[in-house]
């Protein structure tokens, strides 16, 4: 038989008259969204999602970068995260993986369209399967919605 204090921490048996709502298993928290404190491609400039693909002409990395401006990321402003080389030595190819605007975004239809989009940056980074690595940091994080 329960005690007082275990009926009191909710391990009491269900009583017919508790509502549905009331039954139901609690749902699991809603998913938490980050970006850095700064706003460097504010939501309102959004052009789309495009991937850059840059390979490094001097240790010959391959390496993407997401980015909502279609000319954000330029071979003249990055750096290989492999040997660092930042003189511009790259080839650079460049797709788009969603056409949906930060305008569309404000809208119902707009965010219901991102949340079914294949093209969105949350999908390909992480890349599927990859596990969190042990030197992560959330420091600097803070939760925000989709927009
Ligand atoms: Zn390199």
């Amino acid at each position: 038989m329960a005690s007082e204090s275990e009926r009191a921490a909710g391990h009491a048996r269900q009583s017919p008259r508790q509502s549905v709502e009331e039954r139901l298993p609690t749902p699991p928290p809603a998913p938490i969204l980050i970006r850095p404190r700064t706003d460097a491609v504010p939501a309102e400039t959004r052009e789309g999602v495009f991937v850059h693909s840059f390979m490094c002409n001097e240790c010959g990395l391959h390496f993407n970068l997401y980015s909502w401006q279609a000319n954000r990321q330029r071979t003249d402003t990055v750096y290989c995260p492999e040997c660092g080389q930042h003189a511009g030595r790259f080839r650079h190819w460049r797709g788009q993986l969603s056409e949906l605007t930060g305008e569309q975004l404000h809208t119902r239809s707009g965010r219901q369209a991102m949340l079914n989009a294949p093209g969105e940056v949350y999908r390909h980074c992480p890349a599927p399967g990859a596990g969190l690595m042990a030197d992560s940091s959330v420091e600097g994080l803070r939760e925000v919605s989709h927009l």
